[in-house]
């Protein structure tokens, strides 16, 4: 789950000339504006989106990160801005009915981290192609180890449908694309994160208003403090939900009085039901289908919002998959390309937008779409993407950097996670092959290094 809403950038006022030590007071606005101003160098001054952390572009986030660090406050000052900003939050604590004690006892020797105030503003420039972002978010691995969940979590899931109308495959799906089935719920702690957000960059009001849901959630005992790490915008648990969402949707399924969204698997499977569910999931209706179109299909008037009768899709030529004759049953349904006509299309019902509601993203929504037909034994997309270089799932990812690693290149931790050292080693080996040298993993570079690797004696 990701910040809502993307704002635009509001500049910080002009900065103070250089001269005479100025009041502490104004010296700690001068500071925040500082903050402020090294996030703005950092992002361009534009509406945009947070990206979900798996498209970022290592190399340059660490430019970015090292471009803040330059721009910003000696730590020392940073962090009397930041216990200045935390005081004056600390006398709000009681409008936000959390008391004083809670407030104290959870941000005691907290110390900003302004990593998260860049990551706030970055904007991507490696730009993840659509097909390389569903090979590695439905790939076999995740694919088996869903049906496992679903095997294990049989009666739970099953319970979970019959209270709330959403049916298990897609609970599962939603549940593996959000945390990998509860492995990756992010490491930054997350009232650090959120107090961080509170007092430096844009959105301190939002990130305000998490940081005391945050700090709700603890006085009222439902996860454990020493385990609430998440994403560096906030989102924890199996969920990934906001601690906002948190407090609209989730509920405590196993009976112990505790909403634990980190600790109890059955209370993370029935709250992401009732989030869908309350983002006007159908129960039993599909989220959509793949389509064939006809040669030459008009890209009009296409697109996830512009729901038409399925009749008039018929009408312009889309057929089912198979070529028969879609039905015309009343139901509307939006055409989405995602990588224009020459890719796959897909018509998208009410149910597709309450999974994009979760992310506000059409890839993440069209993951976990595709990822549910795949837990229900459905096959991959018939159409094939619009690329003669595809993408490449986690096991192939962790191979190609077996392969780097065995050419001599420093690749890190063979994780099947392309960061900056792998897209470094990836770019020369591109370079050296006479590749297109855009950084990215895909299948040709593959193919190349495994035709190239020496023979075994
Ligand atoms: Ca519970």
């Amino acid at each position: 789950m990701q910040v809502p809403g993307g704002s635009a950038v509001a500049f910080p006022r002009q900065l103070g000339r250089a001269g005479a030590k100025p009041p502490r007071r104004r010296r700690l606005k001068r500071l925040h504006n500082r903050v402020s101003l090294g996030a703005l160098f950092i992002a361009a001054a534009a509406p945009h989106r947070v990206p979900p952390q798996s498209m970022l572009c290592p190399r340059a986030l660490a430019l970015r990160l090292a471009l803040l660090a330059a721009l910003a406050p000696a730590p020392a000052l940073a962090d009397e801005a930041f216990q200045a900003c935390l005081a004056q939050l600390r006398n709000t604590a009681p409008q936000k009915a959390v008391s004083a004690e809670t407030f104290d006892r959870h941000t005691a020797n907290l110390a900003p981290d302004l990593e998260v105030v860049a990551l706030l503003d970055y904007q991507p420039e490696f730009r993840t192609p659509i097909w390389d972002y569903l090979a590695g978010l439905v790939d076999e691995e995740r694919i088996a180890d869903g049906l496992a969940m679903l095997e294990k979590w049989d009666s739970t899931l099953r319970a979970v449908d019959a209270r709330f109308g959403v049916d298990p495959a897609t609970v599962v799906a939603v549940w593996g694309v959000e945390s990998n089935f509860g492995r990756n719920f992010g490491k930054r702690p997350l009232l650090r994160s959120l107090a961080t957000l509170s007092c430096f960059g844009r959105r301190q009001t939002y990130f305000r208003g998490e940081f005391f849901t945050t700090l709700k959630i603890l006085e009222e005992g439902h996860v454990d403090p020493a385990q609430l790490t998440g994403s560096w915008a906030g989102a924890f648990g199996h969920t990934q939900f906001m601690p906002s969402t948190f407090m609209r949707t989730a509920v405590d399924f196993d009976g112990d009085g505790r909403r634990d969204l980190v600790g109890s698997v059955p209370d993370a499977l029935a709250s992401t039901a009732n989030y869908l569910a309350k983002a006007g999931w159908r129960s039993g209706e599909p989220w959509g289908m793949e389509v064939k179109l006809p040669s030459g299909f008009d890209p009009a008037d296409t697109g996830r919002r512009n729901k038409r009768p399925v009749s008039e899709w018929a009408a312009r030529g889309v057929t089912a998959i198979d070529g028969t004759p879609l039905a015309a049953d009343g139901r509307r349904a939006g055409l989405l390309l995602p990588a224009g006509p020459q890719g796959p299309a897909f018509l998208v019902f009410r149910n597709f937008d309450a999974i994009f509601s979760y992310n506000a993203a059409e890839s993440y929504a069209l993951a976990i779409a595709h990822l549910s037909d795949r837990l229900r034994g459905g096959g991959p997309f018939a159409t094939p993407w619009p690329t003669d270089d595809p993408g490449l799932g986690r096991a192939e990812r962790r191979e190609l950097q077996r392969l780097l690693a065995a050419r001599g290149h420093e690749v890190g931790e063979i994780d099947g996670v392309i960061g900056a050292q792998t897209r470094a080693a990836i770019l020369l080996e591109q370079e050296r092959l006479g590749l297109p040298a855009d950084g990215r993993a895909g299948g040709r570079l593959l193919e190349q290094l495994r035709a190239a690797r020496p023979a075994p004696n």
